[in-house]
């Protein structure tokens, strides 16, 4: 189970990601994560930079679309503002929001090889993509101050397996876990 918790690749924002090589691996859909991984829960809307961004992606030739846990209001507001098609209430790490994203928002265009997902929670977005068998990619999580009461549990969660697959899976801990588990940040929460 806990190899499903194992990202593909980490990355420490979504500016940072490789998004040419993203494509030269065949992925042509990205569903991403909103809050920690988009804009902090401080903010509300998106800014310039995440604009510029939203156009590079998708004159690359990628399809971007917005896959949230939460079922406040803040998820449809951001997501006309950016102009991006969503589900919220996805329920991640159920198969049933990312399901949906895919089959009726991105109407089924694509094969699991050519997903992946966006996110800085390792409970939810990067272990829901597992159990699809999709791709993931994990985002450093923009203010993990501003998280709120059930992502801080997650957090923990999160802590505690990182630990395991540590201790399970070194080669693969140490290629893509290494810089995100060994900073010990649980101060700052
Ligand atoms: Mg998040």
């Amino acid at each position: 189970m806990i190899k499903k918790m194992i990202p593909t690749y980490f990355y420490k924002s979504v500016y940072d990601v490789d998004y040419k090589m993203l494509y030269e691996n065949g992925i042509r859909l990205i569903l991403t994560d909103l809050d920690n991984t988009l804009i902090s829960y401080k903010e509300t809307l998106p800014n310039d930079k995440l604009f510029e961004l939203k156009k590079y992606i998708e004159d690359m030739g990628f399809e971007f679309i917005l896959v949230s846990n939460s079922k406040k209001s803040r998820v449809d507001n951001f997501a006309k503002a950016y102009n991006i098609p969503y589900v919220k209430f996805s329920m991640k790490p159920l198969k049933r929001g990312i399901k949906k994203a895919i089959k009726k928002v991105a109407k089924g265009k694509y094969t699991k090889d050519q997903i992946v997902i966006f996110g800085d929670q390792i409970m939810t977005d990067i272990f829901g993509a597992g159990r699809c068998g999709i791709k993931s990619v994990l985002i450093e999580a923009i203010d993990k101050s501003t998280d709120i009461g059930p992502t801080r549990f997650n957090r923990k969660l999160e802590r505690f397996f990182l630990k395991r697959i540590k201790k399970k899976y070194p080669n693969e801990y140490n290629l893509k876990l290494k810089e995100y588990g060994d900073k010990d940040d649980t101060k700052k929460m």
